[in-house]
């Protein structure tokens, strides 16, 4: 099949991690008959130094016209990128915010896995998470509650006071929970919807809408657990959860939380979606100014972040499992970037790992 992929190479080590992860698709694409065509777009520094601005009209009508977005992560070091002179709404994350709004991003998902082969950086004892490991999904909604609610500061009585308003309607819900259930479909059939319906009237109807979704999914077991006792199940019985289900800002911090128990910043992939099957994939990590252009980069956030593409947007179960089972082999077999080696272990650049990947894919 034909597919037209974006392309936004990004900043810092974007260029050079995504490089390989193309380089892993076009593996995927030879093996088993497809074609993959690239759309470059520019976003964040690089739209900067050629445009003067994070994003322009045609890069989000070039995003919009592709079957999904592959994307290195943008931005520059701070303290001495000329980028962060400008206003904050000329600066690289700004192009990024308007690309997600534009293309109505709403659904964060974010994998959280233990691989065997680095257990030793996970900060969770292995008695706790067990032989097996664990394997989850965090499906964020990613535009609504208090982030977006209206917000004001003012006096009170002579005392200042500041509000925050935390807002969802059920269509909101029902969109993300959706999103949620069909992603549990694909993989262990559990979700556990999170939320606080002992205190929240937005959680309550939360979990009203979500147990309306599941009925149209029977093979789906959903549990609901209250956010503070899932911070604590994170780290006390991680390998319970296939996809867990959230608002907002609850996603925000159990995200980041099952993000550390993998040890590896380095490996995680990120996808945000529309209700389409559109959807712009990404790392978790930033663009790393520290190494850029030193091949020592850690490829395989990138490289996992194609395969989910390949999953989710252009339903490519197999090829996606190719690449994700390569990304394993590589592991079994000892090929590590720096991040990811132990003490006096061999190390790999960054373009040894996409050759080594790509050639497994081949097969
Ligand atoms: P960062 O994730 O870029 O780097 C943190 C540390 O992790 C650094 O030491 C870096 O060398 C290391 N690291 C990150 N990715 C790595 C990889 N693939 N391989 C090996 N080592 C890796 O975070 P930061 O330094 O806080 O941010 C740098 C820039 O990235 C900033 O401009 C920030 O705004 C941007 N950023 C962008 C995104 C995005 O594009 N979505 C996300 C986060 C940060």
């Amino acid at each position: 099949m034909d597919f037209k992929i974006g392309v936004i190479r990004g900043d810092g080590i974007g260029p050079e991690i995504v490089g390989e992860a193309v380089k892993v698709l076009d593996a995927a694409a030879e093996r088993f008959g497809h074609k993959f065509s690239y759309d470059e777009i520019l976003l964040g520094g690089s739209s900067i130094d050629v445009h003067g601005v994070p994003v322009t009209d045609e890069a989000l009508a070039a995003a919009k016209a592709c079957d999904a977005v592959l994307m290195g992560s943008i931005g520059g070091d701070a303290a001495t990128s000329p980028w962060y002179k400008l206003e904050p709404s000329k600066r690289p994350e700004a192009g990024l915010l308007k690309m997600r709004k534009a293309l109505n991003l709403f659904a964060n998902l974010r994998p959280a896995y233990l691989y065997n082969e680095l257990k030793a950086a996970c900060p969770v004892k292995e008695e706790v998470i067990g032989p097996e490991g664990f394997d989850m999904i965090i499906v964020r909604e990613l535009t609504g509650g208090l982030y977006f609610g209206e917000r004001h500061t003012g006096e009170v009585d002579g005392v200042m006071t500041a509000v925050d308003t935390l807002t969802y309607n059920e269509e909101e819900i029902r969109r993300i929970a959706l999103k949620a259930f069909d992603i549990a479909m694909k993989r262990r059939k559990k979700v556990t919807s999170v939320d606080k319906a002992n205190v929240l009237d937005s959680s309550r109807l939360w979990r009203k809408v979500v147990e309306d979704v599941a009925k149209a999914y029977p093979e789906v077991t959903l549990e609901h657990m209250l956010v503070d006792n899932c911070a604590m199940q994170l780290v006390n019985n991680p390998s319970q959860f296939d996809v867990i289900l959230t608002e907002n800002m609850f996603g925000d911090i159990l995200s980041d939380e099952a993000s550390m128990i993998t040890g590896s910043i380095g490996m995680l992939s990120s996808a945000s979606l529309n209700d389409t099957k559109f959807g712009l994939y990404e790392p978790s990590h930033g663009s790393a100014p520290d190494i850029a252009g030193k091949g020592i980069a850690n490829p395989l956030a990138t490289i996992l972040s194609a395969a989910m593409m390949l999953r989710y947007s252009l339903d490519l179960d197999r090829e996606a499992d190719a690449i994700e089972g390569a990304v394993k082999r590589a592991l079994e077999e000892g090929y590590r970037t720096v991040d990811i080696a132990g003490k006096g272990e061999k190390t790999s650049g960054t373009t040894e790992i996409g050759d080594i990947i790509a050639g497994f894919v081949r097969g």
